[in-house]
């Protein structure tokens, strides 16, 4: 299998390769130049494999360059991490089947990708015999899972800023009670924004950037794109009870990312009805879908701080299928975003939209309350990501229709707005019961490039 890229300039690269470049050296992302389809007899012949086996069988379609026994010990090792014996279970609560992908390291669906990526870089630069400085800032989420994913691994050091006292405690706490010498938490004396800043100015920083090797954990790494396919193809083994099923899958979405593995795994030919799109308010992406609007408001903070987000860095990986495999077009579409901050579609391309997405934006209001009303039905706590996904199934598929809602953070990982919603607290797992007391590790500095570099440069030696 070879990859290519959205903006059609690169040679085609393998799986290896593919996974290092992250980002595609001409500015696009990488896409497989054909994705595999699976044929209904497969399919059906993959219902009762267990997580890790199906995670097998799909990502080895997309990696035939690492050996069959690496991947399985690479997969087998990624998934031990979780407190599940089913990795993503399915729960059925008020007509509604949940794909619950929160029993990873961080509680975050984040952790299904960030925890094979871990060991997939882990293993390709032991084969290289090179070194990896990742460095990255996150307001949450992100930055632990990916913390969680390369501890204690081998020619790998991670920096990751926050900026303190600005993420939520549990968050801080994820991160910095992550002692294993190669990771090194920043706590920056200022905004995310001004994180991002700096990161980008070391990266920018060509030669900084060669000098020390610097990786990014950004979700738009293939790999990550391909291990969230898997867990589509888990829940339709699931739940559909013929061969043909139909099924819609609702997505709380920030990045596209995770939804842009379930278009991935419809076009494999999973057979799923639409790809249900679900937003807070910060909707650029509904507007998208349901009024060809693709144009940039303003981010506002909400109870779902994941998905305040408003351009998706994965988008451009639909838009090169929606556009007909045309480099030329997603390039131009790219260059008019950027001189006039939208993009415009033609009514065909818009048709094709609509045939394949549902959407829904969802306000904080609205989630608080069916968080309130979900648990009050079924004694069931949803997170405030996964109510968004919850609340637009509820309104946008008939009852009967199969839907799937993804559940992308356990409910104690956003405690406050679940206790706002509920009345209680929800309980903590096992994972956060005494964090506050474990040993941490933290560097505490201004939001400035120079000390960043200079912390950077003084921790990087690769552990022995
Ligand atoms: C990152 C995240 C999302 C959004 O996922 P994307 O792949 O960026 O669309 C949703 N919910 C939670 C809890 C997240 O951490």
């Amino acid at each position: 299998m070879k990859y290519i890229s959205t903006r059609g300039g690169i040679a085609p690269v393998g799986f290896r390769e593919a996974v290092m470049m992250g980002l595609a050296t001409d500015g696009g992302l990488l896409l497989p130049e054909a994705i595999p389809v699976i044929d209904r007899a497969t399919l059906a012949s993959w219902k009762g494999l267990s997580y890790q086996e199906l995670a097998f069988r799909i990502i080895s379609l997309f990696a035939d360059d690492i050996p069959a026994d690496d991947l399985r010990r690479l997969i087998d090792r990624s998934y031990a991490t979780f407190t599940h014996p089913e990795i993503t279970p399915v729960v059925h609560q008020d007509g509604l089947y949940i794909l619950e992908l929160f029993h990873g390291p961080t509680l975050a669906f984040k952790d299904v990708a960030l925890q094979l990526l871990g060991n997939l870089f882990e293993y390709l630069l032991h084969e290289s015999g090179q070194k990896l400085n990742i460095v990255g800032a996150t307001s949450g989420d992100t930055g632990s899972a990916a913390i969680h994913g390369v501890r204690g691994k081998e020619n790998i050091n991670i920096f990751i800023l926050h900026p303190q006292g600005k993420t939520s405690p549990i968050q801080a706490l994820q991160m910095t009670t992550v002692t294993d010498p190669n990771v090194h938490n920043i706590a920056a004396r200022g905004t995310f924004d001004d994180c991002q800043n700096i990161v980008k100015a070391l990266f920018n920083d060509l030669a900084f950037k060669e000098e020390y090797s610097l990786g990014a954990v950004n979700s738009i790494n293939w790999a990550r794109v391909l291990a969230q396919v898997v867990y589509y193809f888990y829940a339709w083994c699931r739940v559909s009870g013929q061969e043909n099923e139909q099924v819609v899958f609702a997505v709380p979405t920030g990045n596209f990312g995770d939804i842009f593995a379930g278009y991935v795994a419809k076009r494999m030919g999973l057979p799923i009805d639409k790809l249900l799109l679900a937003t807070n308010e910060n909707n650029i992406l509904s507007r998208f879908i349901a009024h060809g609007d693709y144009s940039v408001g303003t981010v506002v903070s909400t109870v779902s701080p994941s998905m305040d987000i408003q351009v998706a860095s994965n988008f451009e990986r639909y838009l090169f299928y929606l556009f007909g495999e045309e480099p030329a077009r997603v390039r131009q579409a790219f260059a008019d975003f950027a001189a006039s901050g939208r993009m415009e579609f033609t009514e065909a391309e818009m048709a094709r939209v609509r045939e394949e997405f549902l959407t829904r934006s969802v306000n904080q209001a609205e989630t608080l309350a069916t968080i309130a009303a979900f648990h009050a039905e079924t004694g069931y706590l949803l997170d405030p990501h996964t109510a968004v996904g919850v609340k637009a199934a509820q309104d946008a598929v008939a009852p009967d229709r199969i839907a799937v809602c993804l559940a992308t953070a356990h409910p104690a990982k956003f405690g406050e707005a679940v206790e706002k919603a509920t009345g209680t607290a929800p309980p903590l797992p096992a994972s956060l019961q005494g964090i506050d007391r474990l040993p941490s590790r933290c560097e505490v500095m201004d939001a400035d490039l120079e000390q960043v570099r200079r912390f950077i440069i003084e921790n990087c030696r690769v552990q022995p």
